[in-house]
């Protein structure tokens, strides 16, 4: 018998297609300029609009970079809270990435979400960036090689990735005006460069940002149609970052989708109008349609068509809390390690620190999800050692209203009611948190929010009232008014709310052990636009103690211990969107505690608990150095692993940490009349601490293991496509299994252009069995070795030297190889 024909174009089922360009121009000519003006603007805070005509469904967005939060912003709705991004950028494996993409996948599809916003591809370009522990590294091919591999997983998992923010979005100070100032080399090798290998990896969207650059805002900015569409060939939705469309004349450029809505400066007939007299052509609006509508079809938001295919097996939730626990493992630094690690078995711990107790597993602002649960240091070294470990506070470090526990509210709620002018309930619920967000028109059309508590006295007889909140409010004590006033934040925006509200502290009588009647009667600040959907609040307590008492107890736990291990780290106000960092010291009191600690213990173990780099005066003088980073909701079964030597440290460090402040390359965040000239051009991080001839605390890519290594044998190929390839074969030399990350750097001394003195072009991650021996390929790409000059990229031709080995200040390797 013949085989039967293959079908032709027509005839082939539609369903789990992609829809053709053809179909999506069918489908767009079947709108009117209302509906696909409509279109462009977010129906609410995180959802598209729907054409019902043309089988266009809702999408759901949902940050972020670190987990996935849904529709939902509080505690009935928990997502796997993953380890942020300076924790991946440690772990420098692709594969892992990938990973980690999978798991946003998994969690993005069980919530009906469509589209994740993150990766955050902007660069630790200083440690003063407040958002710095969201992006993955200093360097522009690491962040990329990572980023890629993150959308790549996303994407897998038939869900799309936004990259963002799109581009130079490196600080927070007036970050919704600054204008960055960047020569075209450092733009497009350095700031670009991440965005650039994502985008080539076929990222479905990317996030214009709030700033500007070289004189427009990003929404208006030229670099949204080249390099994304004209050089990349980028065929996606560009999303703006929230509220960052600001006028009609953005729908000219390559700016496609406002959000968030229902309003923006494109409805309410505003861009009908502009298209009806001429001001934006027509053929704007239907190519930003046309991409709204192919990304529709991408993530099965299109009837007829079931979406990219799903590539990849997606990871149930166990495996991607598995996946949270792998990630805060590998990208665990450990700097210095004198022996005292992994923990002698049988050993008695003291562990100290608020940070030990009250981790910071996420950083603040948008990339927040609720946990499911979040594993404290206290936690994970508990479950692991149960006895063995003693705790203490030390130093106060979180500074931040807590939500009362539920235990401590009689029936584990409170009951919130939301009232409008005349007195009627727009909406009640009970609620199991008092740390309350709500994104709902419910806020908008409501005049104030009512509180209500009953709470139990802590341990000590205590309950130490305080409260976190934008606006003027009420609070009662058991019938009697205790407190009014009118609290200040800093700015209404997600970032600003969410990391500095006002703050009160409260005086709470208590009778005995029964509950007190707490009730909070908050008057909703309005005017401020779409944000007038948005609350958020603390009510709870702030610890009040005394410091000197707090760290000779702590000295005394460790007297009394084998080891002592303190946990250290940024507060929420320290280290959150919204605001850069005013210095780079520990938060509090907690020198003072290290010191006094290591005087009555010299086994002592620091823990650093940050998303960026912090002062660490002591560092050579303790028994070792770990970084935890923002480890998500496994950090502390993590740390436990590692600390207690059943896992490796798999990190190395993806920004180069200073020793003092002095001595960093980049300092300067404010703008100066608005403008933030990025003035050190291409040589930011490891490039510009070479430059400078200054030796930072720990360098670009250091990271100890448990185990030794030999760089046994390198060599270099020049492929056929002119482009070389470092083979590496690396020896575990120890008694135990390890993790190494073989780095490549280049160097052109003799270079007609400007350069960095050494620059990463290459890195692979293994892991290798004790005594046995790896090779690892690493392909340097001709964009990794190029310049970019008067709009176009040179590989200058002659010779470029290679430097491998396993850090920025370790490369025993050295090679030369002409490229043609
Ligand atoms: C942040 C974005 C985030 C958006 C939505 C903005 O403030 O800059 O990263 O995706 O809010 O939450």
């Amino acid at each position: 018998m013949s085989e039967p024909a293959p079908p032709t174009d027509d005839q082939l089922p539609t369903d789990d297609q992609l829809p053709t360009d053809h179909q999506l121009l069918d489908l767009l000519a079947a709108l009117s300029l209302e509906d696909k003006v409509r279109l462009l603007t977010g129906a609410s805070f995180w959802t598209t609009h729907t054409a019902p005509g043309i089988g266009l469904r809702e999408m759901v967005l949902s940050d972020g970079p670190a987990g996935v939060r849904g529709l939902g912003f509080d505690e009935r709705d928990t997502s796997v809270s993953l380890p942020s991004g300076s924790c991946l950028g440690a772990a420098w494996d692709v594969d892992l990435a990938h990973r980690f993409g999978l798991a946003l996948a998994s969690q993005a599809r069980d919530k009906g979400v469509h589209v994740v916003l993150g990766p955050t591809l902007n660069l630790h370009r200083t440690p003063y960036g407040g958002r710095h522990f969201e992006a993955l590294s200093e360097d522009p091919l690491l962040t990329g090689e990572l980023g890629a591999a993150i959308v790549r997983g996303v994407q897998a998992g038939g869900v799309a990735a936004c990259p963002k923010h799109y581009v130079a979005n490196d600080s927070e100070t007036d970050r919704m005006t600054v204008d960055v100032l960047l020569d075209e080399q450092p733009l497009h090798e350095v700031y670009l460069a991440p965005f650039e290998t994502t985008v080539r990896s076929e990222a479905w969207l990317v996030m214009s940002a709030y700033n500007g650059v070289n004189g427009a805002t990003m929404t208006e900015s030229p670099l949204l149609d080249d390099p994304l569409r004209a050089e990349w060939g980028f065929d996606g939705v560009v999303l703006s970052d929230w509220t960052a469309v600001r006028s009609v004349e953005s729908a000219r450029v390559g700016q496609d989708l406002a959000f968030p809505g229902p309003e923006s400066p494109w409805t309410g007939g505003a861009l009908v109008e502009a298209v009806r007299d001429g001001r934006v052509p027509e053929s704007a609006v239907d190519d930003k349609v046309l991409r709204l509508l192919r990304l529709a079809g991408r993530v099965g938001a299109l009837d007829g068509f079931g979406g990219a295919p799903v590539t990849a097996d997606l990871p149930d939730i166990d495996a991607v809390r598995r996946t949270a626990h792998e990630v805060a493992l590998a990208g665990a630094v450990l700097l210095r390690n004198d022996g005292a690690l992994p923990l002698p078995t049988g050993s008695t711990i003291a562990l100290i620190g608020h940070s030990a107790l009250t981790a910071r597993t996420q950083g603040g602002g948008s990339a927040i999800v609720y946990a499911e649960h979040e594993i404290s240091p206290a936690d994970g070294l508990r479950a692991a050692l149960g006895d063995r470990v003693s705790l203490s506070l030390g130093a106060i470090v979180h500074e931040d209203v807590r939500p009362f526990a539920p235990a401590r509210m009689v029936g584990g709620t409170a009951r919130c009611t939301f009232l409008a002018p005349d007195g009627t309930v727009v909406l009640e619920e009970q609620r199991a948190t008092t740390q309350l967000a709500w994104f709902a028109p419910h806020v908008a059309q409501s005049e104030r929010l009512r509180i209500a508590v009953d709470v139990l006295p802590d341990e000590t007889g205590r309950i130490e009232l305080a409260l976190h909140l934008v606006g003027s409010a009420v609070v009662s004590i058991d019938g009697e008014v205790a407190w009014s006033g009118d609290l200040v934040g800093e700015g209404l925006d997600l970032g600003g709310n969410h990391r500095v509200p006002g703050t009160a502290d409260i005086a709470c009588p208590v009778d005995g052990e029964g509950p007190t009647r707490i009730v909070l009667d908050w008057t909703l600040p309005k005017g401020r636009g779409q944000f007038d959907e948005h609350a958020f609040l603390v009510l709870g307590e702030r610890p009040d103690a005394d410091g000197d008492e707090l760290i000779a107890a702590a000295a005394e736990a460790a007297r009394a211990a084998d080891v002592a291990v303190v946990v250290v780290g940024t507060s929420a106000r320290v280290e959150s969107e919204g605001a850069d960092r005013a210095d780079l010291r520990l938060p509090g009191r907690q020198d003072e505690l290290v010191e006094a600690v290591l005087a009555a213990n010299p086994r002592t173990v620091v823990v650093v608990n940050s998303g960026a780099p912090v002062l660490m005066p002591w560092r050579e003088r303790v028994a070792a150095v770990l970084l935890s980073w923002f480890g998500g909701q496994e950090m502390g079964h993590a740390l436990a692993d590692v600390l207690t030597g059943v896992r490796e440290p798999g990190g190395r460090l993806p920004t180069t940490w200073p020793a003092v402040e002095d001595d960093l390359p980049v300092r300067d965040v404010t703008p100066i009349e608005g403008r933030l000239p990025y003035a050190e051009g291409i040589h930011l991080g490891h490039r510009a601490w070479l430059r400078s001839e200054r030796v930072p605390a720990y360098a670009f890519g250091h990271g100890l293991g448990y185990t030794t290594w030999e760089l046994v044998n390198v060599s270099l190929d020049i492929g056929g496509h002119g482009s070389p390839t470092v083979t590496a074969s690396v020896r575990n030399t120890g008694e135990r299994a390890g993790k190494q990350v073989v780095q490549v750097y280049a160097e052109r001394a003799d270079s007609a252009y400007e350069r960095p003195v050494r620059w990463l072009v290459g890195f692979a991650a293994v892991e290798v069995g004790p005594g046995e021996c790896a090779t690892l390929r690493i392909p340097v790409t001709r964009r990794a070795l190029e310049v970019r000059h008067d709009g176009g990229w040179v590989l200058e031709p002659g010779a470029f030297e290679f430097a491998v080995g396993f850090a920025a200040d370790d490369l025993p390797w050295r090679g030369r190889a002409a490229l043609s």
